[in-house]
């Protein structure tokens, strides 16, 4: 899991995290904003609308009235001129376009004279109690919407007649026919409904008396909160529920002459279905410099994380430190930290190799003489077989001298060990190798040397040492076995027993002299005579 985890992921995914939320965040409040104002603007148009249309209304009420109360003086004296009745109602109605038809009634309440006269209902006693309303008020009045003796869904607009006396008379009206083409269609019918809104006018008895749907004229509307407030004479607006349960933006005014209300509204869902689209947009419009950002991010988080993950990928094996500091030489850090890292891993894997090396060569060194060990002389022989080129081999060990140990101490033998593998050390050359094999025993190893140059060299450091005053004890002797490997003849091992052997043979022959083994193959070769050495043969 942690290995899959890296410091690139998680800038990639820390900055995917916050754009996404950034852009979702401002969608979401470009939503919520747009979603306001396009409610709280079709609210305000309705409003403003709907107010127009009631003062359009009241317009066409002051002057119909007008139009009436002018009859109404007229008629004052002509009540029993039939003629002029008939005259009067006939300009009353084609005068304008204010009224479907227009009729007189006397005091009885029986209908004295009608335009047009299709209508059959002149002489008609009205008895219905809302026929009557104009009657028993005997006051200019808009009329709550009733059937005619005709038979037509009505209301109308009347004026009283009153004789010079102050008898009543009768009134004069004329009539807006609910359910089919009238003013009020005509006035308010213009209105576009393509955008889903409409307008509709309820009288003061909550009674629809325009309404786009004709099927919906003359339906009583409880429980709409628009109708209740602007029946109560009040402008505005607001989110309702309509009586069919679809929310609604309603704007409302009211007429103030007639006490009808005029809703002008838009169905919310329609409102706001545009909303959509808009949002749409504008991710379309945001998504190429989104993408191009986390592009950016993803290629930044690379860069970022690159120096510290290739430092972490070469410190991973620490086990070979060459192969590290190789691959963090590589690196080429870009940014402080990474940089410091770099320079840091470095130096601490400088000084772990310094140390380790120093620990692999004090495990190969003997400490008393400096020269190698045991351990350090394998190693050697392994590197000079590998080379394949032929060398010959010295044992050398000092003569008697565990009595030199007996008589001066071991401190001074000690001495005396550590100047004869001086000695040796200084006689060899730079490429000879040469070990101490365990207490007063040496070996070493002539390279490019053969049985004679290898003889003639122990021969030297054989006569050095009997030569050299030793502190403390004075002369010492050494005996010295040779043996020569040629690369492509015995094993070492048979090379080494030869030149052992070969020094047993010399401290046989009474020691402080060279002997020489050398291998089966090699044994035609002629013995070098020394000084004090024989062959063996
Ligand atoms: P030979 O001529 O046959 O070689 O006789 P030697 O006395 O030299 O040989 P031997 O093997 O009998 O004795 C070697 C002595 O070297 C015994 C041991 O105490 C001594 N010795 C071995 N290592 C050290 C050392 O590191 N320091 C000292 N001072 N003495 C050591
Ligand atoms: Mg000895
Ligand atoms: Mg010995």
């Amino acid at each position: 899991m942690l290995d899959k985890l890296n410091l690139g992921k998680l800038i990639l995914v820390l900055c995917v995290f916050s754009v996404v939320v950034t852009l979702f965040n401002a969608f979401y409040s470009i939503y919520r904003v747009q979603h306001d104002l396009i409610i709280n603007n079709t609210l305000e148009s309705n409003r403003v609308y709907a107010e127009k249309m009631a003062e359009m209304t009241d317009a066409f009420i002051d002057s119909a009235m007008s139009q009436l109360k002018y009859s109404a003086q007229s008629l004052s004296t002509e009540m029993q001129d039939t003629k002029f009745l008939s005259k009067e109602v006939d300009r009353l109605k084609n005068q304008t376009d204010s009224f479907n038809s227009a009729f007189i009634v006397n005091a009885d309440g029986v209908i004295v004279s009608i335009s047009p006269e299709t209508i059959e209902v002149k002489g008609i006693r009205l008895t219905s109690d809302r026929a009557l309303q104009s009657l028993r008020s005997q006051e200019p009045l808009v009329t709550n919407p009733f059937v005619s003796p005709a038979g037509n869904y009505l209301i109308s607009i009347s004026y009283p007649i009153f004789a010079a006396n102050g008898d009543y008379l009768g009134y004069v009206a004329g009539s807006i026919y609910l359910e089919q083409k009238n003013i009020l269609t005509t006035l308010l019918g213009k209105h576009s409904y393509k955008d889903g809104s409409y307008l509709y006018v309820v009288d003061r008895g909550h009674t629809l008396i325009y309404h786009p749907d004709k099927r919906r004229v003359g339906q009583v509307i409880v429980n709409n909160k628009a109708i209740n407030t602007v029946l109560e004479g009040e402008k505005g607006s607001q989110t309702m529920l309509n009586s069919q349960g679809f929310e609604m933006l309603a704007g409302y005014a009211p007429v103030a002459l007639a006490g009808w209300g005029i809703v002008a509204q838009r169905p919310k869902e329609l409102t706001l279905s545009t909303l959509d689209q808009q949002m749409w947009n504008v991710v379309l419009e945001t998504l190429p410099i989104a993408l191009l950002t986390l592009l950016i991010i993803w290629i930044s988080a690379f860069f970022i994380s690159k120096p510290l993950w290739q430092l972490a990928s070469a410190v991973r094996n620490f086990d070979s430190h060459s192969a590290a500091m190789d691959d963090l030489t590589q690196i080429k850090p870009w940014y402080f930290e990474a940089s410091h890292l770099k320079r840091t891993f470095l130096n601490a894997l400088g000084i772990v190799s310094n140390t380790i090396d120093q620990l692999q060569n004090d495990t190969l060194t003997d400490p008393m003489t400096g020269l190698l060990n045991r351990r350090g002389l394998e190693k050697a022989v392994d590197r000079l077989c590998g080379q394949h080129t032929p060398f010959a081999v010295l044992a050398l060990d000092v003569d008697y001298f565990k009595r030199v140990n007996d008589t001066f101490g071991h401190d001074v033998g000690d001495e005396l060990l550590k100047s004869v593998a001086q000695i040796i050390k200084k006689q060899a050359r730079d490429n000879d190798v040469v070990c101490r094999a365990g207490g007063e025993e040496f070996i070493a190893f002539l390279t490019k040397t053969d049985v004679n140059q290898a003889f003639n060299a122990a021969e030297r450091i054989r006569k050095t040492i009997e030569n050299y005053p030793f502190d403390a004890v004075g002369q010492v002797t050494i005996s010295i076995g040779v043996s020569y490997w040629d690369s492509a003849g015995e094993p070492i091992n048979a090379i080494l027993k030869n030149a052992d052997d070969a020094l047993y043979q010399a401290k046989h022959n009474g020691r402080n002299r060279t002997e020489i083994k050398a291998s089966s193959a090699r044994e035609d070769t002629p013995p070098p005579l020394g000084a004090k050495g024989l062959p063996l043969r």
